[in-house]
């Protein structure tokens, strides 16, 4: 490819144009990961398969490493303001006993708080964030494939984009996958989640800071946590199955079938189900390490590159971590550059968020082991959040040190 010229046919130094990145999936990550790269100078297209952003799912938890990092384009307070901080307070067993964990949850940061905030209100702030020409809905791509000097993305309505770069952030199921030479599937937890929302003042052993709370026993475990700015309780109860769940944010379940689960156990369980109008069955998956992310000029993100068990509440905050990572890592380079940055993106990112992914395994086998002392669950909780590993991490910085190693 020959020199970039301006629309006066004059040379343009080619590290002050823009790179045409493509975002594949208009989820968390992807939402993040565009306002990151315009931060750093991007021109960014979102390409959404839904032909809206409709109020599916429930909560998720925003912890200060993502964060920090949504503070940075100017968005963190708005997450704030729908969120709950710190909004556990206790870990009991199945039989209501308080566990002594010193330091949950475990994203516990030195500077900040962890906010639980419902998953549609977090993407609004993001969606709000771009300007509306960023997202084109309703594109489902079917492939993507490399062009020589970019990637061009192919839809199932028949258009086509082309970019210097395309990052698949399209979720569990990505089918940039295929883009980038791999075929792994989902791995199932044997365990599977029920989940629902029950709005606050339902609910007598909510105390007045609105402070969810976790029950940890035998095969199960039940966690409640406020969203909405504490309107509503999000409830996750995990249960053991024999048989690969429906994965999906929005199959029914029965309210009967999730009572049988928890029959026995603590009051405060017992109360919160009887509170459900409704609830939904959420299959829990995660996937074994990817063999690699990129090829020169396309690349994953998020789920599509490491789903993880929701037991560390760090699914989003990973994808927020990736996008902010790239966004670094491409600033101000060269077209020819993508490759390489590919690479250092892939070798910073994966190091990171495969710790996660197995912690996030660990973190779930604890809570359901139901065979330990009190004592033993709760050190091995502390334990989980050792040095601050999960919330210190600052993903802007380690990239720029990975930067300054390659020279
Ligand atoms: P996702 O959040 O899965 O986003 C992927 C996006 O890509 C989606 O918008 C999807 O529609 C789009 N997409 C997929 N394939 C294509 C394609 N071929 N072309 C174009 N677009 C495509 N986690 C929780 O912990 N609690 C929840 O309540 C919860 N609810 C969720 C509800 C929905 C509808 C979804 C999609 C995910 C939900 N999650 C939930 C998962 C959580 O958001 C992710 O684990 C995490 O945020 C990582 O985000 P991601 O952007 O990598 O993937």
């Amino acid at each position: 490819m020959g020199r970039p010229r301006g629309v006066t046919g004059e040379d343009v130094d080619p590290m002050s144009e823009p790179l045409r990145i493509a975002i594949v999936g208009g989820g968390i990550g992807g939402l993040a990961a565009a306002l990151a790269l315009r931060a750093r100078g991007q021109d960014v297209t979102v390409y959404e398969k839904a032909a809206e952003f409709a109020e599916i799912g429930a909560g998720v938890g925003v912890a200060p490493n993502a964060l920090r990092l949504l503070d940075g384009i100017g968005i963190g307070d708005q997450v704030r303001k729908i969120g709950s901080p710190r909004s556990i307070a206790t870990v009991r067993t199945w039989q209501g006993d308080v566990l002594p964990v010193g330091n949950w949850p475990y994203a516990s940061a030195r500077d900040g708080a962890d906010y639980t905030v419902h998953r549609a209100e977090l993407q609004s702030i993001l969606v709000n964030a771009l300007p509306v020409e960023v997202l084109r809905l309703d594109h489902h791509a079917v492939a993507a494939e490399e062009t020589g000097d970019g990637a061009m993305v192919s839809f199932a309505n028949g258009a086509q984009a082309t970019a210097d770069l395309v990052v698949g952030a399209d979720g569990l199921h990505s089918t940039m996958h295929a883009a980038v030479g791999v075929a792994a599937r989902p791995t199932s937890e044997h365990i599977m989640a029920y989940r629902g929302l029950i709005p606050m003042e339902r609910l007598s052993w909510v105390d007045d800071a609105k402070n969810g709370a976790m029950w940890v026993g035998p095969r199960r475990s039940f966690l409640c946590f406020p969203v909405s700015s504490g309107r509503l309780m999000n409830l996750v109860a995990f249960v053991p199955t024999d048989h690969d769940a429906e994965e999906s944010w929005s199959a029914p379940g029965e309210v009967a079938a999730l009572a049988a689960e928890f029959t026995g156990w603590d009051g405060p369980v017992g109360e919160t189900i009887d509170a459900l109008d409704a609830t939904f069955r959420w299959g829990i998956y995660d996937r074994a390490p990817l063999p690699r992310w990129s090829t020169s000029r396309i690349t994953l993100l998020g789920d599509a590159a490491h789903a993880m068990v929701p037991h560390l509440g760090q699914g989003a905050n990973q994808s927020i971590e990736d996008g902010f990572a790239l966004a670094v890592l491409l600033q101000d380079i060269a077209r020819e550059e993508i490759p390489r940055r590919l690479q250092v993106y892939e070798e910073v990112r994966r190091q990171r968020t495969s710790r996660v992914q197995s912690q996030a395994r660990r973190a779930g086998r604890i809570y359901r082991a139901g065979d330990e002392s009190a004592a033993q669950t709760a050190h091995q909780m502390d334990e989980l959040s050792d040095g601050y590993w999960l919330a210190d991490y600052d993903a802007e910085r380690e990239a720029m040190n990975a930067l300054q190693r390659i020279g």
